[in-house]
């Protein structure tokens, strides 16, 4: 059955559904081929751009195409500015096509345009069910690869789900961290299946094994494959675990708060625990976003300057520093003794409140200038820890996940558009 038709109602919402492909050789030398074909295509793109550019310096009447590059220069675009594009090349950009027409889903295949067939590792079987009923209908299919797997990421619109009960007005707080993936203020503390935490040792292992490697050696190459395949295995075990999480706290609480990241500054510090801790957050950020407007609660981002950290979740005190080796909090003024991220959580959990009575002082900026709130340092963020941190404390609490605990739609959603 084709699943080019779809939900009739304009009551619709876009949803992506993510399958890791078990291409067979020959399909595996398409697939590459297309990429590279993309590649080309993006670098004909750029050339013809560069070309415009270089003409309009002779000439001023001469159009240059539309490009993100412009916009960014120009402040239209939000978010970080990025520079003028550069050439893709093999090796060294991410193989990645996007293909649009007829697809079609079956039990173990997927049927592509002029690829064809392609078997996929999981059962797909429900989606399938779900685009013969006309609840969904693909709009366009994005291939990429991830170490040496290829996957296939299909745009979907469907007909917006029923919220079933609205989730209440219950706040809660949440922490991102490293090794445990999040701390809430419930005192929960989410951590990691053990699979992540031999993952990282290994990638520890394996990225200075790498590192120590002759330059442009064979030996070298074979590494990289191998860090590339730990780097991807850890994410989908830590994006797995995530999305258990975000829909619990969709699901079950009415304002879920969490900390707006400095991205750009985090960026900038190229340590592993942190760029990885960051990805984490970037991840159940988008998840929560899309998950609370499924579900009917409200996604509150605390202000990035908000010391969640320094301050007591009890008498309100701010510390000068906290370094990241600290894992309790130790309040001088009223005794309070807790795990670093559960006050951090708590903290987080009475923005709303710090937020409304700030809000009259707030800048032109509109930067959280609340007199007396500090600027959180550069240990705030992006917690690095030891792996036996939380979990030890009298108020922390495993939260453990199981298959079950999720609703029937969650097996495979990936990421909302
Ligand atoms: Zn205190």
């Amino acid at each position: 059955m084709r699943s080019a038709f779809g939900p009739r109602s304009g009551d619709h919402e876009f949803q992506a559904m993510r399958f890791a492909l078990d291409p067979n050789d020959k399909q595996r030398g398409a697939l590459a081929s297309h990429s590279g074909a993309a590649r080309y295509a993006y670098n004909l793109g750029l050339e013809w751009l560069i070309e415009a550019i270089e003409r309009r310096k002779l000439d001023a009447s001469e159009s240059v195409p539309n490009n993100s590059f412009v916009t960014s220069r120009r402040a239209k675009r939000g978010g970080k500015r990025f520079g003028f594009p550069r050439f893709k090349c093999k090796g060294r950009s991410r193989d990645r096509f996007r293909l649009s027409g007829f697809f079609h889903v079956d039990k173990r295949w997927v049927q592509l345009p002029t690829l064809g067939r392609i078997r996929v590792h999981e059962d797909a079987s429900k989606f399938m069910r779900h685009l013969e009923s006309g609840r969904a209908r693909i709009t366009t299919a994005t291939i990429s690869r991830q170490a040496d797997r290829w996957y296939v990421n299909f745009r979907v619109v469907r007909t917006k789900r029923a919220i079933e009960r609205p989730p209440g007005s219950a706040v809660i707080g949440v922490d991102v961290g490293i090794n445990a993936l999040a701390t809430l203020s419930s005192g929960q503390v989410v951590t990691g299946p053990r699979a992540l935490a031999v993952g990282l040792r290994k990638l520890r292992r394996l990225s200075r094994a790498h590192s120590r490697k002759r330059l442009k050696s064979r030996n070298r190459r074979r590494f990289a494959q191998r860090l590339a395949r730990c780097h991807a295995r850890i994410s989908s075990v830590r994006r797995d675990h995530l999305h258990k999480l975000s829909t619990y706290l969709a699901k079950n609480h009415g304002r879920i708060v969490i900390e707006d990241l400095n991205v750009q500054a985090m960026m900038s510090n190229r340590r592993l625990a942190r760029s990885i801790a960051d990805s984490g957050w970037g991840e159940l950020s988008a998840m929560l976003e899309y998950k609370c407007r499924w579900y009917g609660s409200t996604l509150i981002q605390a202000s990035r300057w908000f010391p969640s950290s320094k301050t007591c979740s009890s008498c309100g005190l701010i510390k000068d520093s906290l370094p990241l080796a600290v894992r309790v909090f130790d309040c001088p003024a009223c005794g309070l003794t807790l795990d670093r991220d559960v006050n951090a959580a708590k903290n987080l959990a009475k923005w709303p409140e710090v937020a409304a009575s700030a809000s009259e002082t707030q800048n032109a900026c509109r930067g959280n200038v609340r007199p007396g709130v500090r600027r959180a340092g550069p240990d705030e963020a992006g917690t690095e820890q030891p792996i036996v941190a939380s979990g030890s404390e009298p108020n922390a609490q495993a939260l453990a996940f199981t298959a079950d605990s999720l609703g029937p739609d969650e097996g495979r959603v990936a990421r909302g558009i």
